[in-house]
């Protein structure tokens, strides 16, 4: 099966008009541009529903949140659980995005227990992770990225890995303007690959799709996923506009 994936993320834009008007855009767009490769649009939780509704309008075109609780259900007002995210028509949801590492206090321990959350209410999760600037500059970006991927995906089985989406998004690069260059992304990305195959196998390291994050957008999307082991991309900014958007879906080939 193809690794090819595109993801937007949209974190705490838009409301229920735009977000409508921005999903009916980037489907029929997705239609006209004869995109093949699935594209995920990652919708704040109050849109979900409506966005899953009008993202049928594109066959490959699906729907995502951003955040599920750790818990299946309960006493924890405010919360959000993965089977609530699945049942209005989502099958992905992003898990510990840098945002929520670094203003939510959310840590390796308690994103491993969302990703299992989030497998066992039948989603995908899209697990990110990613070095900081200072840790860059430290010489920490491979210790880093090996911490996170081992403290938030290594106690799920092989079968398991196998249903995870990985981003690589430094968060120097998020929302910044400046991208990881294709070099720099390429090898953080084989590294990452090459600690599956340590953990998993080369069978299943070579299936996972393996996203780049940061200040993606259609100017450099083309040369980031022409990298052997980068496998599409998770968008921020870019994915608000849809002409932007499907230009860089348009560069998934
Ligand atoms: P950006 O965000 O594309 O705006 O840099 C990416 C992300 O945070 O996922």
């Amino acid at each position: 099966m193809s690794r090819l994936l595109l993801a937007a993320n949209w974190k705490m834009h838009l409301d229920l008009t735009t977000a409508q008007e921005l999903t009916s855009e980037v489907a029929s767009m997705l239609n006209a541009e004869a995109v093949s490769a699935p594209v995920v649009l990652c919708a704040p939780a109050p849109m979900l529903q409506a966005v899953a509704h009008l993202a049928k309008e594109h066959q490959g075109l699906h729907v995502g949140g951003q955040n599920l609780h750790a818990e299946k259900q309960g006493a924890f007002t405010g919360e959000i659980s993965g089977e609530m995210i699945r049942s209005v028509g989502a099958r992905y949801v992003i898990v510990g995005h840098s945002e929520r590492r670094q203003y939510f206090g959310e840590d390796d321990a308690l994103l491993a227990r969302k990703v299992s959350r989030a497998l066992d209410a039948g989603l995908t999760p899209i697990f990110c992770l990613g070095e900081t600037l200072a840790e860059r500059e430290a010489g920490q970006t491979e210790a880093v990225a090996e911490r996170q991927l081992r403290g938030g995906l290594y106690h799920l089985s092989a079968a398991d890995v196998a249903q995870v989406v990985i981003a690589y998004e430094p968060v120097w690069a998020i929302g910044t303007g400046k991208t990881a260059s294709p070099e720099q992304a390429q090898a953080v990305h084989a590294f990452l690959r090459g600690l599956l195959t340590q953990q998993y196998g080369a069978a299943v390291a070579e299936g996972l799709s393996l996203l780049y994050g940061g200040s993606v957008k259609g100017s450099n999307a083309g040369e980031l996923f022409a990298q052997a082991d980068i496998d599409g991309g998770l968008v921020g900014g870019a994915s608000l506009q849809s002409r932007e958007f499907v230009t860089i879906a348009k560069a998934l080939k």
